[in-house]
């Protein structure tokens, strides 16, 4: 049927500013790294974006190589939008991004103008789209110029092809010498999208002052560390769920004994917060303001509800956190 957005989802979700932009992003926001391939249920990942709007998450992420197989994400994101998001595009903060292997042969990978320019191309017509939000380096280059790599961004935004720009994974000191080539083109760099949850705080590194000190914001990936900070791996690993798929990125060697140790006794004082460990690893992302979102990817509307729900109660005590870190040998 015909999709109808909740009227009052901007009274359900809180947005921050990110970084020193005029861009206001929802606490929660919904990633298509998983979940909207081919190999997925359409109508399902058709309700998990329709549920995500509905609750006022306006961002939705992507990439050229989502799926699998590769491409395949932004096609079907680009189905659900003609069907449902049409009427909606100018209340959408839409992103993609290229950077990592996409295409054979030297120029669908890593970070030339060549390959970032023709990426976006294949993008925006694969989503039936005149132009994304967000365009990402999606890693670090060390092989290609970073002016080159800058330059091609700084070039698309003057296309026309995306709005705003940023990078992923770069480590503080690259961020600093990106954000200043950015200023001096006259794009300035949005948003940084950096790995960051409970258990891997690289970001904590000098990463999170420098992004504070050029006025960019972030938005953290993998805020659950696929899966394990949520109630999922406490007994086993269920069928179905990430780490028990074959060649997913989590592998199950992943879930030790230790890991298994350290979600139980994090879910025990998840429970004295009266919130699921899932809400609880959201929570403690956003407890630091220079963390404009976290970026959930979710296989279920339920997961996504529960994800939701975290953003009641973000505040964490000294005590707490002093538990947290001690649990995790912070
Ligand atoms: P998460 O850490 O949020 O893991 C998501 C997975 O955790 C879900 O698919 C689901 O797994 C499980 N899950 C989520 N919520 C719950 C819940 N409430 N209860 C139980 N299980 C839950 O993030 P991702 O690793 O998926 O990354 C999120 C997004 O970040 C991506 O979609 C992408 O947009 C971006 N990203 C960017 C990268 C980059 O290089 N810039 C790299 C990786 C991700 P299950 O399938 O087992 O149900």
């Amino acid at each position: 049927g015909l999709y109808h957005a909740k009227e009052d989802r901007y009274d359900l979700m809180q947005y921050r500013r990110c970084g020193k932009s005029g861009i206001l992003l929802p606490l929660l926001s919904l990633g298509l790294w998983h979940n909207f391939g081919d190999h997925d249920d359409f109508d399902n990942a058709r309700e998990i974006l329709q549920t995500a709007f509905n609750n006022g998450i306006t961002h939705f992420d992507l990439a050229n190589n989502y799926g699998p197989p590769y491409g395949s994400a932004e096609t079907n994101f680009g189905k659900i939008f003609q069907q449902d998001f049409k009427n909606y595009r100018d209340e959408l903060i839409i992103s993609t991004k290229a950077g990592w292997d996409m295409w054979p042969g030297p120029y669908g990978n890593f970070g030339s103008r060549k390959y970032l320019i023709a990426s976006l191309d294949q993008s925006l017509k694969r989503m039936g789209l005149d132009y994304v939000d967000i365009f990402y380096h999606h890693r670090p280059d060390p092989n290609t110029p970073l002016e080159e790599t800058m330059g091609a961004l700084d070039h698309i935004v003057r296309q026309g092809k995306a709005l705003y720009v940023g990078i992923s994974q770069y480590n503080a000191e690259d961020t600093a010498k990106a954000a200043k080539i950015l200023k001096e083109l006259g794009t300035p760099l949005l948003i940084h999208q950096p790995r960051y949850n409970l258990m891997d705080r690289w970001v904590e590194n000098g990463l999170l002052d420098t992004i504070e000190e050029t006025g960019v914001g972030s938005i953290a990936f993998s805020p659950l560390e696929q899966g394990i900070l949520t109630s999922k791996y406490l007994h086993g690993i269920p069928e179905g769920s990430r780490a028990s798929r074959q060649g997913s990125y989590l592998d199950r060697t992943q879930i030790t004994n230790e890991v298994v140790q350290q979600i139980k006794e994090l879910n025990e004082i998840a429970i004295s917060r009266d919130q699921s460990l899932a809400q609880m690893a959201v929570a403690w992302l956003l407890k630091d303001s220079r963390v404009t979102s976290v970026l959930v990817g979710v296989s279920k509307v339920s997961q996504l509800k529960d994800n939701l729900d975290a953003l009641k109660i973000i505040e964490f005590s000294t005590e707490e956190l002093n538990k947290i870190d001690s649990i995790l040998n912070y």
